[in-house]
């Protein structure tokens, strides 16, 4: 994670950060932002090691001197990591981020795509309020009273600053504002919407856009891991969505049996059944949700073409008792078209992190309108 070329992307702003570093025109100040599951974080890393090392190369950090090797393990002791954390009183913690940076090291070095969905369920606390709380402020000002251990750089790496307590925030302005002398801040975002513009008005933002379905293909192919191509595309660019679908041997049959159960229960309007279904879903991740909405999407429109060419069953459904033929009666061109309109937006709902069971259930019923009428009554839409 500590070499710019541990992940293959983004390689016009990595040249762009490494050219910033050698002409001395990078910030004390940096925001990396871009959608979940590409390669901005281990770009963030990279930069801090280069930051750091002892022997700096025009490709990023040797990876070799004392300070890389700290860096790879991330326990660099001019380093301060701050990230999302939960209270609890029974184990002791009060929501700082130096209780849980054993977990949070290996977190992320396993997986350096996550999301916040995922490194709540690394610890077990999926239903916990994550943020970066005030005290953790206190903390970071203490920190940087003290002189760098080395001499060099002191980092303050800040991942998910939209979760910023925004007293937090308010707290850390002082530090972004009128930086100590060698000290350096980084902030990883995947939310840019819901920063403070006080605090991205005073970084240095490089975007890292989403990966392409073709980079994701490649990364999975690259591991060896069957049925790449089908898993670059429902993973809408997010290589921890597409690993995590990767990991479940069952993904796609999984995927298969809660579309199927989906048409049925929205088809009949089953009340019951749908807040359950979204209720399930929604103890998943979030790029889960995506994906199984991305799989119904192309459902969706093999369904339409199958009305004009038939085509053999899609293996996928062969554990279920779906069938294509049957689905297809109750699509067509028309209502196929606002069905897709209305999953895209429940897609980017759920990547807004707006509530998985909520929009589930909306968009459940819009279904059942769309399947069985041909259109949705004007009164779902003032919502
Ligand atoms: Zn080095």
């Amino acid at each position: 994670m500590i070499s710019f070329d541990d992940n293959p992307f983004h390689q016009k702003e990595k040249g762009l950060i490494i050219q910033s570093f050698f002409d001395g025109r990078n910030s004390h100040a940096q925001l990396f932002h871009g959608p979940s599951g590409n390669g901005k974080f281990s770009t963030a890393m990279a930069y801090t090691a280069l930051l750091l090392c002892e022997q700096p190369t025009e490709r990023g950090a040797c990876t070799t001197c004392t300070s890389c090797k700290q860096m790879a393990k991330l326990t660099h002791p001019d380093v301060h990591f701050v990230f999302p954390t939960h209270k609890d009183a029974s184990n002791d913690l009060t929501g700082r981020s130096e209780e849980l940076i054993k977990q949070w090291r290996n977190a992320v070095i396993s997986n350096p795509y996550l999301s916040l969905g995922d490194w709540k369920r690394f610890v077990d606390a999926e239903q916990k309020n994550f943020e970066i709380r005030v005290i953790e402020a206190e903390y970071i000002n203490e920190k940087l009273s003290f002189k760098s251990f080395y001499g060099g750089y002191k980092v303050v790496f800040i991942w998910l600053p939209e979760d910023l307590h925004p007293s937090t925030a308010n707290k850390l302005l002082k530090n972004i504002e009128e930086p100590e002398d060698k000290t350096v801040i980084i902030m990883v975002s995947e939310r840019y919407g819901q920063l403070m513009p006080t605090i991205t008005s005073r970084m240095q933002s490089v975007y890292f856009p989403r990966l392409t379905e073709e980079e994701v293909r490649r990364t999975l192919e690259a591991k060896n891991i069957e049925s790449a191509q089908v898993l670059a595309q429902l993973a809408e660019g997010n290589l921890a969505t597409a690993f995590e679908l990767a990991d479940q041997s069952d993904a796609l049959t999984e995927l298969a049996r809660y579309f199927t159960l989906w048409m049925r229960v929205s088809y009949s309007v089953n009340m019951p059944e749908i807040v359950k279904l979204s209720e399930d879903l929604s103890k998943k991740s979030r790029g889960f949700a995506m994906a199984f909405l991305q799989f119904s999407l192309q459902t969706i429109r093999q369904a339409v073409l199958s009305n004009f060419r038939p085509s053999a069953e899609n293996p996928i459904f062969a554990n279920t008792d779906f069938k294509m033929a049957n689905f297809a009666k109750i699509v067509n061109p028309e209502n196929a078209w606002l069905l897709m309109n209305e999953i895209d937006s429940a897609i980017s709902d759920i990547d807004r992190t707006c509530s998985i069971k909520i929009v589930m259930t909306d968009l459940s019923i819009r279904v059942h309108y769309l399947l069985k009428r041909g259109g949705i009554p004007k009164a779902l839409d003032i919502f």
